[in-house]
């Protein structure tokens, strides 16, 4: 349905009502982007969040309709691109009719021959969902879905969750070891040094910086690494 307006080109600026200064968000451009979507500047706007911008996509969307959008209305990119916001990509649905249509894409995707060889090498391979999923051609939600055995050691944690990291029993070892640095451990781990030391550092494991002339002996005065377990179930 075509409503009473001409469409709108999504690169049209709605005007700003030039009360920036209650938004200090606002940087001078019309439009910035945000968890993949763009964004436009609006100032004072009905759909406005409270730091003046509203998603383009809702503006666009509004004007394909001819109406402003309704409560539980989404608007949905047809090309799943969600900064690309040309009128013809754009469709306004009911929130269960574009749950459905979702939800009938997934199962699509879960006919994708997959094989569980094949996953499993792509994700040891890159230690990741992401990157495993996007060199087999899915996306990382089919991947999880569909091998989620495979993709549990890969789950993206949350820092509370961290300690119980797969790696932990390795980083203790490791850190105990005063032959190993502390690169060659990161490395060992497939971390970056930083996430290295970061879960060392929420799990109670002391990591001692070696020099050469410590290596080899024990160290005196640098703390013992902490017993295993010792921080589990604290709390
Ligand atoms: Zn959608």
């Amino acid at each position: 349905m075509r409503g009473r307006q001409p469409l709108q080109p999504p690169t049209k600026q709605h005007e700003p009502d030039g009360q920036f200064h209650k938004y200090p968000s606002y940087r001078g451009g019309p439009t910035t982007t945000y968890g993949g979507y763009v964004w436009e500047f609006v100032g004072e706007h009905p759909l406005a969040n409270k730091w003046g911008f509203v998603a383009q996509h809702r503006l666009v969307g509004a004007d394909l309709v001819g109406r402003p959008l309704r409560k539980g209305e989404v608007v949905h990119h047809r090309n799943e691109v969600r900064a690309d916001n040309r009128p013809e990509n754009l469709e306004v649905m009911t929130a269960s009719a574009h749950r459905a249509h979702h939800a009938k894409q997934t199962a699509l995707a879960n006919q994708i021959p997959l094989c569980p060889k094949a996953v499993a090498e792509a994700l040891s391979r890159h230690r990741a969902v992401k990157p495993a999923a996007r060199e087999l051609g899915v996306s990382h939600g089919t991947l999880r879905l569909r091998f989620p055995e495979l993709c549990a050691p890969h789950r993206r944690k949350s820092p509370t969750k961290i300690e119980e990291d797969p790696h932990l029993d390795e980083i203790r070892a490791l850190s105990a070891d005063p032959r190993v640095g502390l690169r060659q451990a990161a490395a060992q781990t497939g971390m970056s040094i930083r996430t290295f030391c970061r879960i060392a550092e929420r799990n109670g494991i002391a990591w001692v910086k070696q020099t050469r002339s410590d290596k080899g002996r024990a160290r005196p005065g640098g703390r013992p690494p902490a017993p295993a377990g010792s921080r589990r179930h604290e709390g």
